[in-house]
């Protein structure tokens, strides 16, 4: 994609601090990290996001995380880290080609989970469970 920042990254047309790279796959240091060792691992195909990569790009990312974010980990020398994606403007996408963000983690960091809620009631949270299992598309071929 033409007009796309990872693409341009992955095509070597932006600099970015890459501290791995396969024929698939690309991960860069964040420019903005939440904390130090910040990565961000994308597929080299360009999709939007998992709703419209393809598969094998999608296995070929998923196959290379752990092994990313355990030399995230060790390289800054912590032990855990937040694995996640933000898919959709309305969930903080902000760069609309597929990517993982590994955040290392340690005690007293400062950073915090999500804030949590609870359902109003039980029927509340069986509709609500019987909405998406009815809107999970299951291929019954
Ligand atoms: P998103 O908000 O889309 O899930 O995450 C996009 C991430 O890309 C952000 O955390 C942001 O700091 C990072 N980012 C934006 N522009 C650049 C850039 O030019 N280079 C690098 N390395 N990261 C960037
Ligand atoms: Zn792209």
């Amino acid at each position: 994609m033409n007009d796309c920042l990872f693409c341009k990254i992955v095509n070597k047309e932006i600099p970015a601090s890459i501290v791995f790279e396969d024929d698939k796959v690309l991960a860069f240091l964040d420019i903005n990290p939440v904390s130090i060792g910040h990565t961000l691992v994308v597929p080299k195909e360009h999709s939007e996001s998992i709703e419209d990569i393809s598969t094998s790009a999608l296995c070929d990312t998923m196959s290379a995380l752990p092994t990313i974010a355990k030399g995230v980990v060790s390289g800054v020398g912590v032990k855990a880290y937040n694995l996640g994606s933000n898919v959709g403007k309305e969930a903080g996408q902000a760069i609309m080609h597929t990517h993982f963000h590994i955040i290392p983690r340690e005690d007293g960091d400062g950073l915090k989970l999500w804030p949590q809620r609870q359902y109003t009631d039980q029927s509340e949270q069986e509709e609500t469970a019987n909405k998406i299992r009815q809107a999970i598309p299951i291929d019954k071929t």
